[in-house]
């Protein structure tokens, strides 16, 4: 039990602690930076260092290993998170970094979430201004058609799909067809996908639009993406022409779109300037934005928590037990049944926290593993206001095969 004044100063004197959240990346590695001189536009080009970030290292670790004073860190670290999603942050990604020569103050940072986008910030007194650059890239849709022979994974990447891609493909497929009792050779596949370039190069993360599979054994199946204009939203993804998600298998996701600002994994305390766990993910969202239930399952304990303030844990049939925490509100009770995507309490900002987000955990035994270990889903069954825009994007895709020669 903690008094409110005792409360407050922790809070305060943990303002800082949150700014970290949002460098929740897993290494720990502080040695792994690299700098080399940038090319010399504009001059003079040795302000400029660029830094990749290492083989299990974080932003935090380069720019403290550039002795970037700790409060401008903070100020950094606080406000990234806003901007980048720091779940997608890949080892060899650049950041550009312009010091000050002697107090090694940052006076322009540049990270390239990868090359045409470019997150700049320049920090002014205790704000840091944000810009973000986004030079055009090329969009392209191309169609793979092929016959099975092998493995479908095979194929794709021989086709020039991304594991990401591919595995995209797979989920929406594995809950159709059987692959290890139906799939034959000679069963016929399309994937029509949506890709971008920079300077020639593709870039990751193509979107999956269409996939077909026509098999002996397995039978005739469709999948189509519907696509949401929030790109945070979970309900983007692949369906079945009758609205129905096709990852019903997983879990569902704690609210209605996702903005990851701290992942699980090591980051550092800056107060006692240790690394400690990161022991769930945090997601950004408005105070008051619904949370939802993941998975069936039961009340364990719905309370005030000390740090983690309104908290409630839900245990599942598997035994796993999820957490949410830093409610505002809580409409749930210890011993209670709840149904996925039930609403449980509203997001908010109790305990520990500077500002409202949730903080979802995953408990197995007594220990906290990743989240992200869980196959998340967003909307199983399309409502009938997605529905009519759902029937619009799938005559667009028709067009689109019959444009490009599908079979
Ligand atoms: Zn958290």
């Amino acid at each position: 039990m903690r008094s409110r004044g005792r409360n407050l100063l922790l809070s305060l004197v943990l303002l800082c602690l949150v700014s970290f959240m949002l460098l929740g990346l897993m290494g720990r590695s502080k040695s792994g930076a690299t700098t080399q001189q940038q090319p010399a536009s504009p001059p003079p080009a040795s302000d400029w260092i660029r830094i990749a970030i290492p083989e299990g290292g974080s932003i935090f670790s380069v720019l403290e290993a550039n002795s970037v004073p700790l409060g401008e860190i903070a100020l950094f670290a606080f406000n990234f998170g806003n901007y980048v999603d720091v779940t997608t942050i890949q080892p060899g990604d650049s950041l550009l970094l312009k010091l000050d020569p002697e107090s090694k103050s940052i006076r322009k940072a540049v990270f390239f979430q990868e090359p045409p986008t470019r997150h700049v910030f320049v920090p002014s007194g205790d704000s840091l201004n944000y810009s973000l650059e986004q030079l055009p890239v090329q969009v392209s849709e191309r169609l793979v058609q092929g016959q099975l022979s092998g493995t479908l994974d095979a194929s794709l990447l021989a086709a020039g799909l991304s594991p990401c891609e591919k595995q995209a493909v797979n989920n929406g497929l594995e809950t159709k067809v059987n692959f290890a009792r139906n799939a034959k050779d000679g069963d016929s596949f399309c994937v029509l996908i949506r890709e971008r370039f920079f300077n020639g190069s593709k870039l990751g993360g193509g979107v999956i639009r269409y996939v077909c599979y026509d098999g002996a054994a397995a039978g005739k199946h469709e999948l189509f993406r519907f696509e949401v204009q929030d790109e945070k939203s979970v309900s983007s993804g692949l369906y079945s022409s009758d609205g129905k998600s096709l990852n019903t298998a997983g879990v569902g996701y704690p609210l209605a779109s996702i903005h990851v600002v701290s992942a699980f994994g090591r980051r550092i305390d800056p107060i006692y300037r240790s690394w400690r766990m990161h022991q769930g993910v945090d997601y950004r969202a408005r105070y008051g934005t619904p949370v939802y239930s993941v998975a069936n399952g039961k009340v364990v304990s719905a309370r005030y928590s000390g740090g983690w303030g309104n908290e409630i844990r839900i245990r599942h049939n598997n035994g796993l037990v999820t957490q949410y925490a830093h409610l505002s509100s809580m409409s749930v009770r210890a011993g209670q049944s709840v149904r996925k995507g039930q609403v449980i309490g509203r997001v908010g900002s109790t305990g520990k926290s500077t500002g409202a987000h949730l903080h979802f955990g995953l408990v197995q035994g007594k220990s906290y593993i990743n989240p992200n270990k869980l196959k998340m889903v967003g909307t199983e069954q399309l409502n009938s206001e997605q529905m009519a825009a759902f029937q619009q994007q799938m005559a667009e895709i028709k067009r689109k095969l019959a444009s490009l020669g599908a079979a």
